[in-house]
């Protein structure tokens, strides 16, 4: 029976949490970390020590030692008093991730929303009349003139955008849709349930892969309040398909009266074939074949803040306005100035694409993308070359957050096969580093897209690569 009495006897030495906090390791950081925070640490790695200890736990060493206690302590709070939600280096190539916050504003949209939010601003006060003004007015321009439409407003995402915008429009009663259009993005938006929580029927027409503009035709009664059309942005069917144009759903509604509406999903300001992308109908040529509401997220392709934004005729437009549920759905001031900033680069369409760091990426070369791998590759021989064999590999980039999902962005990345430990091993710990890495695991390797990598976060790659290697146990963090 000598191992409870051991245990006994360190379980009694543990120090108590007034003793930690007065040890001159918590003294020393008292300045820099706020007493909550130091309080939390110290309560969890002594209770983690007790666990131990009683557990006879082997992963952890068995101490009762009052400074060595400390000192993990203090580690613990540094980790605590980080922010939780912190930058990451997207290695993996693809450009719009929902998981890692999708677009990368520009500069100029950092800007506005920097000046914006550290002010009091003129959000809703027209400073020519000095009477109150529309929160939308800042970017309702801009989006007309980018587009074509009649009038704008900007909601809080896409989401929020088809929801509200088939609300206002028709309520209680039924929109046709297209059985090959009925979408479900990622993170539970589908179409029928966006209808239903809207108010509005679904008739669904046509098939999986075909539908006729005769399968409209013959679904419109008394109840139809709207003709909807759904860009199938995260997937295509192939082959024997087809669908209606907006146009020809356009003819047919102005026959019934009846208003037209096509989600976008992405809603591209540009035609992006010259980047090897598909041709994908703009916004602009969408208003143009008279669609009356057309709505697009704000960070999608257009390379901007979360928002949904809701464009077409000015009649459409006043009524989603003016709908109940639209002030639970508005947006605040930084993403309206994030927004405007980068809608007033597009009105220049050679500094959109040299500013936007959306369709920077896009537009990087495949030469480009493997020169920069070749300079990973070569930085990581000269430093870890007894760590890891690095090469430049061929890899496609994709687009990615639901949008353009057959394209493939052709260029290199840097392909690492760690010596020492796993691959998994070595992902695991580029993802706690800091900064963390996000990296991709291809065969056997791991992958490192220069395309998302923005050239001046080359430094703390390198940084958290060679922390990850050096580093002898699996983190404890
Ligand atoms: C992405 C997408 C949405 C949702 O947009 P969020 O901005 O993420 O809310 C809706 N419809 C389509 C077709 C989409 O591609």
């Amino acid at each position: 029976m000598k191992k409870p009495t051991v245990t006994n006897s360190l379980l009694r030495s543990l120090p108590g949490i007034d003793k930690l906090l007065q040890s001159p390791q918590f003294a020393s950081v008292k300045n820099q970390i706020p007493h909550a925070i130091l309080l939390e640490a110290a309560q969890t790695t002594v209770d983690a020590c007790r666990n131990g200890i009683r557990n006879n736990s082997t992963d952890r060493p068995q101490t009762a030692d009052p400074n060595t206690i400390a000192q993990q302590a203090i580690v613990l709070a540094w980790q605590l008093n980080r922010p939780r939600l912190r930058p990451v280096i997207n290695a993996t190539g693809t450009l719009l991730h929902t998981n890692l916050g999708r677009a990368p504003l520009a500069d100029a949209a950092l800007k506005a929303v920097d000046a914006v939010a550290r002010s009091y601003s003129n959000l809703e006060l027209n400073l020519e009349s000095g009477k109150r003004g529309s929160r939308f007015s800042h970017v309702e321009k801009l989006i007309c003139q980018l587009t074509g439409a009649e009038a704008a407003t900007v909601v809080n995402n896409n989401a929020g955008a088809v929801m509200l915008s088939l609300a206002a429009l028709a309520f209680g009663k039924e929109a046709i849709v297209s059985r090959g259009e009925l979408v479900e993005i990622g993170g539970s938006f589908r179409i029928p349930e966006v209808m239903e929580a809207s108010g509005v029927g679904l008739r669904e027409v046509g098939s999986t892969n075909k539908t006729h503009l005769k399968d409209y035709v013959s679904a419109i009664n008394g109840k139809t309040g709207l003709l909807l059309k759904v860009h199938t942005s995260n997937y295509r069917i192939l082959g024997f398909s087809e669908d209606v144009s907006g146009a020809k759903l356009v003819e047919l509604g102005c026959e019934h009266n009846l208003p037209v509406m096509e989600d976008l999903g992405s809603g591209m300001l540009f035609d992006m074939t010259p980047y090897g992308l598909p041709r994908e109908p703009t916004v602009a040529e969408t208003i143009a074949a008279g669609i009356d509401i057309v709505t697009f997220s704000g960070d999608k392709l257009l390379g901007g803040p979360q928002a949904g934004i809701i464009a077409g005729r000015r009649e459409a437009v006043e009524r989603i306005r003016k709908h109940p549920m639209a002030r639970a759905l508005r947006c605040d001031k930084m993403t309206l100035a994030g927004l405007e900033a980068t809608l007033r680069l597009y009105l220049d369409p050679l500094r959109a694409k040299s500013e936007i760091p959306l369709l920077k990426m896009l537009s990087t070369t495949a030469a480009e993308t493997k020169l920069r791998a070749g300079e990973i590759v070569s930085q990581l021989n000269s430093t870890l070359g007894d760590q890891m064999e690095c090469s430049v590999v061929e890899e496609t980039a994709t687009v990615g957050g639901g949008a353009l999902p057959l394209s493939e962005l052709v260029g290199f990345a840097v392909a690492i096969r760690p010596k020492t430990i796993s691959v998994d091993q070595l992902s695991m710990r580029l993802r706690r580093g800091r900064p963390p890495v996000i990296s991709r695991i291809q065969d056997g390797t791991l992958r490192l897209n220069p395309r998302t990598i923005r050239p001046d976060e080359e430094t703390l790659l390198m940084h958290t690569i060679t922390a990850a290697v050096a580093e002898s146990e699996p983190a404890g963090r």
